[in-house]
């Protein structure tokens, strides 16, 4: 279960729609509590492939973020990247990208006019959806 707060929720849903045309990424943080992950912190970042199919995080970006996050004694749970055309789950290349099976994969999908936002754990190349609570 990933505990959502509106104002996180908010702020990554408004990236994704700045980001237009092309995807848009970060990262998010907070405490785990037993089997919640509750996000404090959103970090969005420079998609340094500025494509509308592909995104990598601008590492520099990522240094910084993973610094703050620690400084404030929280721990990285998940990403975040939007997909302007496609549905909220992750593409053959997502699942192969996706390294860490702890983490959780955010997709917001700007394909049709309500964005549509969903978290997944990616574990052994197979995708499960993760349950949001706003
Ligand atoms: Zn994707």
């Amino acid at each position: 279960m990933l505990n959502l707060a509106p104002e996180f929720y908010g702020l990554m849903i408004a990236r994704a729609c700045t980001g237009l045309p092309n995807e848009a990424c970060g990262l998010f943080a907070g405490e785990i509590s037993g089997e919640e992950k509750i996000v404090k912190a959103v970090y969005c970042l420079k998609n340094t492939d500025e494509s509308p199919e592909h995104f990598s995080m601008a590492p520099e970006e990522q240094f910084k973020a993973v610094a703050d996050l620690r400084k404030k004694g929280l721990v990285l749970l998940g990403n975040f990247h939007s997909h302007p055309a496609t549905p909220a789950r992750p593409s053959e290349e997502d699942i192969r990208l996706a390294f860490d099976p702890a983490l959780s994969y955010i997709i917001i999908s700007l394909k049709d006019a309500e964005p549509v936002l969903k978290s997944f754990l990616i574990r052994e190349g197979i995708a499960a959806e993760e349950p949001v609570q706003r």
